[in-house]
């Protein structure tokens, strides 16, 4: 066995990161010329690299560290259950507590009669088990022809084929022969960047009556469902002007079509309530879960569903399911992570003090030359970047280019943003402190000051 270890000179370990590990995302040329940042340790909400660098964590990962990270309890509950029963499955009829737990506590939690679930390890393999749900569910009701699935461009629903399809980005779409035959894609309520001269609400509406028009299309006797995130994480924290979602409920009741609300990012508490849908007024049949219901401490996910599609489900024998549905260990460390988060009252207080607390602090940043805006839902937000507030004008340069010279000034200033093409994207875990949101602002203002100097240097200003 090789000895790598966290004591290892960074350059090494970037040199073997880049040999054989494969990233999501990435270029092999950018792993070789600059290398990997090595992530050694977390605590709370700051990371530290192998350099040394106390790192303070604005996007809570990858969107899904709620409680911050270093909680004992997690580990502890790990390690019982590991001891206890570290595996078994929840085919041919056998189950275990954990996953008999877990499955009561997310009924209990989600609105509704949203009472059963459906496990899996990820958001990408929770949404593919949704069109294959949705597809069963109105064939076995006798509309085989149902089974067009509706989604929205720019959306994010996860990276495998069925998942990736369900997604809306193109540069994905134009790798490995996606989307898969019957899922469209209508334009999304993205008001700052697609908007124009509209108002923000008539917008809202003209974006929503898209659904309507190709449910009109394809006929509504071809249509099982629509997805949609509450709010777009990936596709750049866009929250959809008030008058939206309402919209979309009344057509997604007239039309008769399954409504999948995917609270991959929004759920447990991302928006100030414990989900999304809750927070935009929407009332789903089926909802996508993963990220915040372990904080990311395992990998889980699942789909929860309502009592009249799980009956009907339920009926045949559903011919669909993970190796890992409902994991022992991960089920455990998810029932944990719903432990504290009820305990300590976190998702209310993203509602009374993170919200709020962090909307104070990111409005400071909008005077910023660069600033065009802030987008924001209870603790995830946008700033979009522009040459020209008042026409929110687009940069000259390639989309992205900006957003990525200001992603790095982050990182040097040591704060992880994320940047979706020219937008920069805060969404820390929800229990930072106002005084580290003190330090998050601080950290973006000096981020967007070099940037500003850069792009002058650059002359792409
Ligand atoms: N849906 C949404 C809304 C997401 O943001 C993501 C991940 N960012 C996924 C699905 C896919 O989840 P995973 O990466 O766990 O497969």
């Amino acid at each position: 066995m090789s000895a790598i270890t966290n004591h290892m000179p960074t350059a090494e370990l970037q040199a073997l990161d880049a040999a054989h590990h494969m990233h999501p995302f990435t270029t092999n040329d950018a792993l070789e010329t600059r290398g990997a940042r090595v992530i050694t340790r977390a605590e709370g909400v700051y990371l530290t690299d192998s350099e040394g660098n106390s790192i303070l964590d604005g996007m809570a990962g990858l969107w899904c560290m709620n409680i911050g990270y270093g909680r004992k309890e997690m580990a502890e509950v790990a390690a019982r259950q590991m001891m206890e029963l570290p595996y078994y499955n929840t085919f041919f009829m056998t189950t275990h507590v954990p996953a008999i737990a877990l499955s009561q506590e997310i009924a209990k939690l989600t609105p509704g009669d949203l009472n059963h679930v459906f496990f899996a390890s990820s958001g990408s393999e929770a949404n593919d088990t949704n069109i294959r749900m949705v597809r069963t569910y109105w064939a076995e009701k006798g509309h085989p022809g149902k089974s067009h699935i509706i989604s929205r461009k720019n959306a994010y629903h996860g990276s495998s084929v069925g998942s990736g399809s369900l997604g809306g980005m193109s540069f994905m779409h134009a790798q490995g022969g996606l989307p898969i035959p019957g899922i469209h894609h209508i334009n999304q309520p993205d008001w700052w960047g697609e908007g124009g001269e509209m108002s923000p609400q008539d917008f809202g509406i003209a974006r929503a009556r898209e659904l309507e028009n190709k449910i009109l299309e394809l006929g509504e006797d071809k249509v099982a469902a629509f997805i949609a995130e509450p709010v777009q994480g990936a596709g750049g924290v866009i929250v959809p002007p008030d008058s939206y979602w309402p919209e979309i409920q009344r057509i997604c009741d007239a039309y008769d079509i399954l409504l999948i609300a995917d609270e991959v990012i929004c759920g447990f508490g991302r928006t100030g309530t414990w989900f999304g849908s809750e927070t935009m007024g929407v009332r789903p049949h089926i909802m996508t879960i993963a990220k915040g219901l372990s904080s990311g401490y395992q990998p889980i996910g699942g789909s929860v569903v309502c009592d009249e599609v799980a009956e009907v489900i339920g009926a045949t024998e559903f011919n669909h399911g993970y190796t890992y549905s409902g994991h022992p260990v991960a089920a455990a460390v998810a029932m944990e992570n719903l432990r504290i988060l009820q305990e300590e009252k976190i998702v209310d207080r993203v509602g009374s003090i993170g919200a709020p607390a962090l909307k104070a602090g990111l409005e400071q940043l909008v005077d910023h030359p660069l600033v065009g805006g802030l987008s924001i839902k209870g603790m995830m937000a946008s700033l979009p970047l522009t040459p020209h507030k008042e026409s929110r004008a687009k940069f000259a340069a390639e989309p992205g280019t900006v957003g990525y010279i200001c992603r790095e000034r982050c990182f040097a200033n040591n704060l992880v943003m994320r940047h979706v093409g020219d937008r920069m994207i805060v969404s820390p875990p929800l229990v930072i402190e106002p005084e580290d949101i003190d330090v998050l602002v601080a950290r973006a203002r000096r981020a967007l000051d070099e940037t500003y100097t850069e792009l002058k240097r650059q002359d792409l200003l």
